[in-house]
């Protein structure tokens, strides 16, 4: 559903992704870890059009974000960026809640603001997503009131409410205290279990085992090593990979 090819970019002459290649099917749940700087964020990012890449091909379904043309990206109308972003949730470290809205009425806006649907209709979905993260009892408080890990399962549930084909997270449990962290993955979890596709920037070493069903390991803008949990996680092949998981353990 998701194919990205030789996906380059920089930041001011400083070259952070140097020619990415990453195929994540239906159903598939795809983590990526890495050191800090290693251009995971980036990646997420351009796939989600929150940065413009130089050079790649981005594919989404049947759309193509961008093309290559003599070595430059070239992108698509906005007609099919729209499309592309609309099939794309996005959970970010910190929860982005709007503050000045109750739970419920930040599950609401999105659809009804850019889908242009009826309240009434996403009513049902936004109350049946609140129910699933188990947070119904707090549609009508504000996100100051609930804790960290709520909020960012309320983030969750904001984003499932647009009915995206994918979801994408960027260390969505990093700024929680443990026994929060736990909510968090469980809520992930249970996506996974229900098919959804993920792509998943952790440093939740215990659950990219577990639930991910391919492993991309980062480093200064390459893919170093990937494979399945089972061979990534119990037999590295490439130095690098060992030494970030030693110190991750
Ligand atoms: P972390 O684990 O700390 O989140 P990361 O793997 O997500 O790291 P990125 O945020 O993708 O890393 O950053 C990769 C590199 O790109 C870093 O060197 C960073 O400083 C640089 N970078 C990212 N965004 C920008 C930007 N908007 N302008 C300039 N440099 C940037
Ligand atoms: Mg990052």
């Amino acid at each position: 559903i998701i194919k990205m090819h030789n996906i380059h970019k920089s930041f001011n002459g400083i070259s952070v992704l140097k020619g990415i290649d990453i195929e994540v099917n239906k159903s598939d749940v795809l983590a990526v870890i890495g050191p800090s700087g290693s251009g995971k964020s980036t990646l997420l990012r351009c796939l989600n059009n929150l940065e413009t890449i130089d050079d790649g091909t981005i594919q989404v379904a049947e759309d193509f974000l961008t093309t290559s043309v003599n070595n430059k990206a070239v992108y698509a109308d906005k007609i099919t960026q729209k499309r592309i972003l609309s099939r794309m949730g996005m959970v970010f470290q910190q929860f982005n809640l709007f503050p000045h809205m109750t739970v419920l009425e930040n599950l609401l806006e999105a659809p009804v603001q850019v889908k242009n649907m009826k309240k009434d209709e996403v009513l049902p979905i936004a109350e049946d997503l609140l129910h699933k993260i188990g947070l119904f009892d707090k549609k009508d408080a504000y996100p100051s009131r609930l804790s960290g890990g709520q909020q960012q399962r309320v983030a969750i549930a904001r984003a499932l409410c647009m009915s995206p084909d994918i979801m994408l997270f960027d260390e969505p449990t990093s700024a929680l205290d443990p026994e929060l962290t736990i909510g968090v993955l469980n809520t992930m979890r249970q996506l996974a279990e229900e098919h959804m596709t993920m792509i998943v920037v952790t440093h939740e070493m215990g659950f990219a085992r577990d639930v991910a069903s391919n492993v991309i390991f980062m480093a200064d803008g390459n893919i170093v090593e990937q494979g399945n949990p089972e061979t990534f996680f119990t037999h590295p092949q490439e130095e690098r990979t060992k030494s970030f998981l030693t110190n991750m353990l």
